[in-house]
């Protein structure tokens, strides 16, 4: 299959006919990558069940991991679901955003969808490019993030071209996500929200509005017969082929630990940038991720691709402040090194 590859540019009227090309192609069973303000995501018609099938095909991705529907206004969820009180105060407060609700599906979302679930995932997207897409269309987009199974999401159209040229008919170019992490997933409870999946709708940002109940598989391990709430947590998940490992303590230890780690091997590190100074003392390569949590959350993914290009032994990165979006960083950074993390005195 070749892949068509669109770039937004400042030319409205030919924007106009890629979008208008990109619904053609989703109402007709395809499937287009396209960009939106949490990272890339691989669309296809939320209501066509052979055309979801091909989201997990071309993915790699396992059957009961759910997609997400993407909607283009905050009414269009009643048809698709049933929506609750609980459901209108996010929305009103966080709508259109990085925030994914789920809530119970109606006959028209075929089970593809939602992994067997009798439950939707459901979000409206702030990207312009995004929503011009789902209004061309005139369905629900169906899409999870637009990497193969088991890869960092793509935060770049090119990160969707190393891993789906060939593979899917289009990719929409609108440069970079501005988050660069995954919307935050809840599911509405009674009088309480469940936290399935930390992202830029931050916890205490929720909590203003109702308590919230963090799932554990957001921060730990789960034993072999613990289930998390949103099924997909329980994938080895936004990892690079290179090995992360976590280090939990002060700079000084750290810098100590990385000079002596770096004598005689290929290594990298993920670090902030005021941590980056002192490390470039050492012989390790040093990879710059920010200097707070919106820039660390902005850059995440893209680092731990650049580690896999470097072809490094293996990465070490110090544990991230878990407070506002701190809390998706840490998430996404100890499910990369499969939760191993090193303490050092
Ligand atoms: P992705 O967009 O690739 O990040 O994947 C969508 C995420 O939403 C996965 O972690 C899914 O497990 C989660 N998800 C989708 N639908 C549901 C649902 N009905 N219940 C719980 N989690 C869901
Ligand atoms: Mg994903």
């Amino acid at each position: 299959m070749i892949t068509e590859y669109f770039k937004i540019g400042n030319n409205i009227l030919q924007n106009q006919e890629y979008f208008r090309r990109a619904g053609e192609i989703i109402r007709s069973g395809g499937l287009v990558a396209f960009p939106t303000e949490t990272v890339y995501g691989l669309g296809a018609n939320a209501l066509d069940s052979d055309a979801a099938k091909k989201i997990y095909e071309a993915k790699g991705r396992p059957s009961d991991n759910p997609l997400i529907i993407h909607i283009a206004k905050v009414e269009d969820a009643d048809k698709y679901c049933y929506t609750n009180d609980l459901y209108h105060i996010l929305a009103q407060k966080f709508m259109p955003g990085p925030l994914t609700v789920i809530l119970p599906k109606r006959d028209c979302i075929p089970y593809t969808v939602t992994g067997g679930l009798d439950t939707v995932a459901v979000r409206l997207p702030a990207d312009q490019n995004a929503r011009a897409l789902i209004e061309a269309a005139g369905v629900p987009i169906a899409a999870p993030s637009a990497n193969r199974s088991g890869k960092p999401s793509p935060t770049t159209a090119k990160h969707v071209l190393e891993d789906m040229n060939g593979r899917i008919d289009m990719i929409i170019d609108g440069g970079e996500s501005d988050i660069g992490l995954e919307s935050t997933i809840v599911k509405p409870e009674d009088g309480y929200l469940n936290l399935l999946r930390p992202g830029g709708i931050t916890l205490e940002m929720l909590e203003e509005i109702s308590p919230v109940k963090i799932d554990k598989a957001i921060t730990q391990k789960l034993n072999k017969n613990e289930r998390p709430l949103a099924p997909g947590m329980k994938y080895r998940h936004y990892a690079p082929d290179t090995k992360v490992v976590l280090i939990d303590s002060d700079l000084n230890s750290f810098i100590k630990f990385i000079t002596e780690q770096s004598k005689n091997r290929n290594i990298a590190v993920i670090v902030s940038n005021t941590d980056a100074e002192e490390l470039k003392k050492t012989n390790a390569a040093v990879l710059t991720y920010g200097d707070d949590d919106a820039t660390e959350a902005h850059n995440l993914f893209a680092r731990l691709r650049e580690v896999d290009e470097r072809k490094c032994e293996i990465a070490y990165a110090r544990l991230p402040e878990k407070s506002g979006i701190g809390l998706a960083v840490y998430n996404r950074i100890i499910k990369a090194a499969g939760y191993e993390v090193i303490k050092l005195s």
